[in-house]
C-alpha cells in the first residue's frame, strides 16, 4: 500500500474549498455548501461511497455503515468528526484566502476547516479508500459519522444527537468511537501521545434582577443592575471548590515524569500533595480548568438608555462542569449564594458525559498501534475542558470506550484554529492516515 502524500494534500486542499459554516439558527446554514461537499466526498471517494451504505441524517449529517464479516467478537468502530467550520472572519486578514485551499512552497495549506477538523474526514476517507482497493473487509462493523454543527455545540438541531438516535433505532451498541482532538506530540524531545478519555459539562446560566426602574435623575440605593454587578462579584468570589478527579490524577501522574523540580514530585503522587498542588493549580489558568467547575462572567445587559433606570438587568456566566458535577447541582448552588430577588435560569447546557475507561480493548488498541509507529511513547490520558461531539456517542458505548485521539503530529507549522489564517503542515498528512489504517487493522483482533 502506498501512502501518496501528495495526493492526500490534494483531497484535502479539495475539502476546504466548501464553505461549510455552521450557525446557531438552522435554518441560516449554507445547505448547498454541505451538499456541494457531499458531493465531492462521492466522486474523489469512490470506493467508499460504493462499498458502505450512506444515510443523510438531519438536514446534511452524514451517516455511513459498512458491515464487517461478524467474525470479530468486537461490537462496532465508530469514526466521527465535523464537517461544519467556525466563520471565517475578516478576509482582509487572511495571508491567503480562507476557502481557496492555498498550498504554499514550504508545504503549508491554509484554509478554514483544514486543521478543525477536516482533516480528520480526510485521513478515515484516504485510509478506508486504500484499505478497500487492497481487498481488506472488517470482521467488525464499521461506521463513519459527520455531523454538520459541532462549532456551536450542537445548536437546537445537534446532528450528532440525530445520529445517535438513529444508531439507537437500529439498535447499535458501540465498541470504540474515534473524534477529533489530542495527537502526537512532544515534551522535552521525547514523544508523547495525548488522548483524551472525557470532556467536561456546559451550561449557560442567566441571572436576572427586577426592579421598577424610573428615570435615572431621582434613582433609589440600588438599580437592577447594580445588584446584577453585586452577583457577578459573588460568583467570581465564591468559586466552586478545586476537586481532584479520577482522570485528572491520571493525567498528572503520566506527565510526572516531563516535570522538573517539586511539581513533577507533587505529580507523581497528586493525591498525597493536593493541599499544596491545589495552590498551585488555582494560580494557573489550564491547572485551575482541570481541577474545578469553573465559572466565567460573560454577558451583561442593564438598560438601553444613559438615563433610564433598567426595569430588568440580567448576566450571562458560561461555566464547564467537571465529571461529577451537575447542572441541578449548580442551580442549586446559586440559588442560596445570590442577592434577594436575583432569579436563576439555565440557558443552555449538557452534564458532563461518561468517563471512558483507559483499561478497555479500545484504548489497548490505540496504545498498542501508536506504540508500534513511535516506539517508547509515552501517553498522557487527558481531560478536554471544551466540547466535541463526541459526547453524544457515549450514550451508545457500553464499553466506555469513546476517545477524542488522532493520528495527528503536531508540529510548530500548524495551527490557527479558529483564527484567521487556520494551516496545516502537510508533511504530518501520511502519517494521520498511516494511523487509521493501521487502527482500522488492528481493532476487533
Ligand atoms: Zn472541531
Amino acid at each position: 500500500m502506498t501512502l501518496n502524500n501528495e495526493l492526500f494534500t490534494k483531497h484535502l486542499q479539495g475539502m476546504v474549498q466548501f464553505p461549510t459554516v455552521s450557525s446557531v439558527d438552522p435554518d441560516k446554514i449554507n445547505k448547498q455548501a454541505f451538499l456541494d461537499f457531499h458531493k465531492y466526498l462521492e466522486e474523489t471517494y469512490p470506493l467508499v461511497h460504493k462499498t458502505f451504505d450512506k444515510a443523510i441524517v438531519g438536514r446534511v449529517g452524514l451517516l455511513y455503515h459498512w458491515k464487517g464479516t461478524g467474525k470479530s467478537k468486537s461490537l462496532p468502530l465508530l469514526l466521527t468528526a465535523h464537517q461544519d467550520v467556525v466563520p471565517e472572519g475578516d478576509h482582509s486578514m487572511w495571508k491567503y484566502p480562507p476557502y481557496v485551499g492555498t498550498l504554499d512552497e514550504d508545504g503549508i495549506l491554509w484554509g478554514r476547516g483544514v486543521t478543525d477538523s477536516k482533516c480528520n474526514i480526510q485521513a478515515y476517507m484516504d485510509a478506508l479508500e486504500l484499505l478497500i482497493a487492497d481487498g481488506f473487509v472488517p470482521d467488525y462493523d464499521l461506521y463513519l459519522a459527520f455531523g454538520y454543527n459541532e462549532e456551536i455545540m450542537g445548536g437546537p438541531e445537534a446532528a450528532a444527537g440525530l445520529i445517535v438516535e438513529e444508531l439507537k433505532r437500529r439498535n447499535v451498541d458501540l465498541g470504540l468511537v474515534i473524534d477529533e482532538c489530542g495527537g502526537i506530540g512532544e515534551i522535552n524531545g521525547k514523544p508523547v501521545a495525548t488522548i483524551f478519555p472525557c470532556e467536561k459539562g456546559y451550561g449557560d446560566f442567566e441571572f436576572t434582577m427586577e426592579d421598577k426602574g424610573g428615570h435615572a435623575a431621582s434613582p433609589g440605593k440600588h438599580s437592577s443592575l447594580g445588584i446584577i454587578g453585586k452577583t457577578a462579584c459573588i460568583l467570581e468570589e465564591k468559586l466552586f471548590p478545586q476537586t481532584l478527579t479520577e482522570p485528572v490524577i491520571k493525567e498528572f501522574k503520566a506527565r510526572a515524569p516531563f516535570t522538573e523540580g517539586p511539581l513533577g514530585m507533587m505529580y507523581a503522587d497528586p493525591e498525597k500533595y493536593w493541599d499544596m498542588l491545589k495552590l498551585i493549580c488555582a494560580e494557573d489558568r489550564q491547572l485551575n480548568a482541570l481541577t474545578r467547575t469553573t465559572t466565567s462572567v460573560t454577558m451583561a445587559k442593564g438598560s438601553d438608555q444613559a438615563n433610564i433606570l433598567p426595569e430588568k438587568s440580567s448576566l450571562i456566566i458560561n461555566t464547564r462542569l467537571l465529571p461529577g458535577e451537575t447542572l441541578d447541582n449548580m442551580m442549586k448552588y446559586f440559588e442560596s449564594i445570590v442577592p434577594e430577588g436575583v432569579k436563576v435560569r439555565l440557558v443552555k447546557g449538557h452534564n458532563p458525559p461518561a468517563v471512558s475507561s483507559t483499561e478497555s480493548e479500545g484504548y489497548k488498541t490505540i496504545v498498542k498501534v501508536v506504540e508500534e509507529k513511535y516506539p517508547g511513547i509515552t501517553f498522557i490520558p487527558s481531560m478536554l475542558t471544551g466540547g466535541t461531539d463526541s459526547r453524544f456517542y457515549c450514550d451508545i458505548c457500553s464499553t466506555k470506550s469513546v476517545y477524542r485521539f488522532t493520528g495527528m503530529r503536531h508540529t510548530s507549522k500548524t495551527g490557527g484554529a479558529h483564527q484567521v489564517n487556520e494551516h496545516i503542515d502537510t508533511s504530518i498528512i501520511a502519517d494521520n492516515v498511516d494511523f487509521y489504517i493501521r487502527l482500522l487493522l488492528a481493532y476487533g483482533k
